[in-house]
């Protein structure tokens, strides 16, 4: 029996569509179809388990081959396979009655993933590289007949009897001229890395050679040999699938190195894990960075069911956590659609929500289990915090409690401790504590040593995010100002008592402090003269700090 077929459709041919929009993103053919081989074989498998099929299951291995002279590609799989009814239904229609409604909206489609999404065209995502697709299946039914499929992209398809005597599925690509550079070992073994690297079955391409041993020569050393094993490209149970309580420190470490290679080892991971209301696993690195020119954005890789999708987390990550590093894996993440509406998706704000939730709870975590270690990583965990309290509401109320200050001496402090330890000395008349910090250690010494001979404390600031979290510290804390070390503060603090005497007398003072104003002749610097200890310097120049920000913000070209 053979049957043929036309599409009822108006458009003559959808595939040269298809495969023009789809041009720069041809690669991801190969993840569809490993990705319905995958999916077939879990369904038998679930099939088995609940008892609906009670045969074999024998090596579901998904495998993957080419053959360059007749210029195919095969994705075969051992899954629940078709019969020629459920072809007709899952291949034919699917793809074809949408054609329509394809052609009229396909120019709003951003890019490969929306279309297969919206469209369901996973399987048609072979016409990208094929001139003509064949299916050879046979369904795990009882009695089920094989069938094959073949189309050559046109509106029209031929279903006839299948020569297939085990259960599965073959897809079979017959290369277009423009596609044959996929007719490639190294080419094929890339994209498969890139997206079936940790698909949930067994994935083979070819076979690789491995040195085994092979007994002990004469002088008792061992012996090794080659053999061809096959190569299986990708590890089905990824970390991120497992219960933390099965993994140990060095199974995070390791995994953090297959995923980069080239990095230092991370300060710590938070391994995300939600089944209500959305599903989303994942594992989040803290990376080790010197300093914030060399963090790189995306980094967090995004998988749906273990199929890679993208290293785009934008909108899925909350902004100040776009530099970690780590997988995310969320089958409740709408890939088919187009940024504003990912914006808007109610499931993508819980999850980002819950990952700087997660985030938050880590640090606190860190934080009270051993202040020392977390004092030791605040050099590197310092940016991310500031960075998350100054653009996350939300963070930041979590953030203050763990958020470190350092002054100039080296100690730690929160904010609220420091608050409480600056308060009695540097309140000035108004009731406003002013916050000291110094942005520049070495040119600033002078301003730290004399602030500090009066017993004012000084923070170090001195990172670019500083300038903003200063900023945004302000805002936030009541009855508290932060002033930079040079600016004009010293006298209008109310200070202890004066433990040093003025070497010079109040004429002397005045004289001088006359000579350096002429010299300077600028209104908006304030000079003070302090005749203290000899070492001490005598005089310091400052400008009030609304004066320096103006200042800057005019350097700068404003904003800030
Ligand atoms: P989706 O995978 O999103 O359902 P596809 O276009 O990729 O869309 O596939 C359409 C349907 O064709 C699948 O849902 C499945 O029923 C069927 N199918 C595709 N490939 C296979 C396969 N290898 N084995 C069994 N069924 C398959
Ligand atoms: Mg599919």
């Amino acid at each position: 029996m053979q049957e043929k077929g036309t599409i009822s459709i108006h458009t003559e041919n959808i595939f040269p569509i298809i495969k023009k929009f789809l041009y720069s993103d041809n690669e991801i053919f190969l993840r569809e179809l490993v990705s319905n081989a995958v999916d077939a074989t879990q369904k038998i498998k679930r099939l088995a388990t609940l008892g609906q099929y009670s045969g074999e299951l024998g090596d579901t291995t998904v495998e993957v081959s080419f053959d360059e002279k007749k210029k195919t590609i095969t994705i075969s799989d051992r899954g629940l396979g078709m019969t020629a009814e459920e072809i007709k239904k899952y291949i034919n229609q699917v793809a074809f009655s949408g054609a329509e409604e394809f052609v009229e909206k396909f120019k709003d489609a951003k890019d490969a993933n929306e279309i297969i999404g919206k469209f369901g065209l996973g399987f048609y995502s072979a016409f990208m590289v094929a001139d003509k697709v064949e299916i050879n299946t046979l369904s795990y039914q009882e009695g089920a007949e094989a069938a094959k499929w073949t189309c050559d992209g046109s509106t029209s398809f031929e279903i006839s009897k299948g020569k297939r005597k085990e259960r599965g599925t073959d897809i079979i690509l017959h290369i277009n001229k423009d596609s044959e550079e996929f007719l490639d070992k190294w080419k094929l073994q890339g994209i498969l890395d890139k997206y079936a690297k940790f698909l949930p079955v067994p994935i083979k391409f070819g076979t690789k050679t491995e040195s085994v041993e092979d007994g002990v020569d004469d002088k008792g050393e061992k012996k090794w040999k080659s053999v061809e094993v096959d190569n299986i490209i990708n590890t089905t149970t990824p970390i991120w699938t497992k219960s933390p309580s099965d993994l140990t420190d060095e199974d995070y470490l390791k995994f953090y190195k297959e995923l980069y290679p080239m990095s230092e080892d991370p300060l710590f991971w938070i391994h995300l894990n939600v089944d209500y209301p959305f599903n989303l696993t994942g594992v989040l690195y803290f990376p080790k960075v010197k300093n914030e020119f060399e963090l790189q954005r995306n980094k967090i890789k995004l998988f749906s069911r273990q199929v890679f999708i993208t290293d785009e987390v934008k909108d899925i990550v909350p902004e100040f956590l776009m530099l970690l590093h780590g997988v995310i894996d969320s089958p409740d993440i709408p890939l088919n659609v187009s940024r504003s509406f990912l914006q808007a998706d109610g499931n993508v704000k819980k999850i980002n929500s819950y990952i700087t939730k997660k985030v938050a709870d880590k640090l606190a975590e860190l934080y009270k289990k051993d202040r020392t270690a977390y004092e030791q990583k605040w050099g590197d965990i310092g940016l991310f915090v500031k960075y998350g309290m100054i653009s996350e509401e939300k963070f930041y109320e979590k953030g203050k409690d763990f958020a470190l200050l350092k002054n100039t001496n080296g100690e730690f402090f929160t904010i609220e401790e420091y608050q409480s330890k600056v308060k009695p000395n540097q309140t000035d008349k108004n009731e406003q504590t002013v916050i000291l910090y110094a942005t520049d250690l070495e040119k600033q010494d002078g301003f730290i040593q004399s602030a500090n001979k009066k017993d004012y404390d000084v923070l170090v600031m001195d990172s670019p995010i500083d300038s903003h979290f200063i900023q945004n510290l302000e805002s936030k804390l009541e009855k508290t100002s932060l002033k930079r070390v040079d600016a004009d503060v010293a006298e209008k603090l109310i200070q202890k008592d004066e433990t040093y005497a003025n070497l010079l007398t109040e004429d002397q003072s005045k004289e001088v402090k006359e000579i350096f104003d002429k010299a300077i002749n600028n209104k908006t610097y304030t000079v003070e003269v302090e005749g203290l200890s000899p070492e001490e310097l005598p005089v310091t120049i400052t400008m009030e700090e609304f004066m320096r920000r103006m200042k800057e913000m005019a350097a700068t070209g404003g904003g800030g």
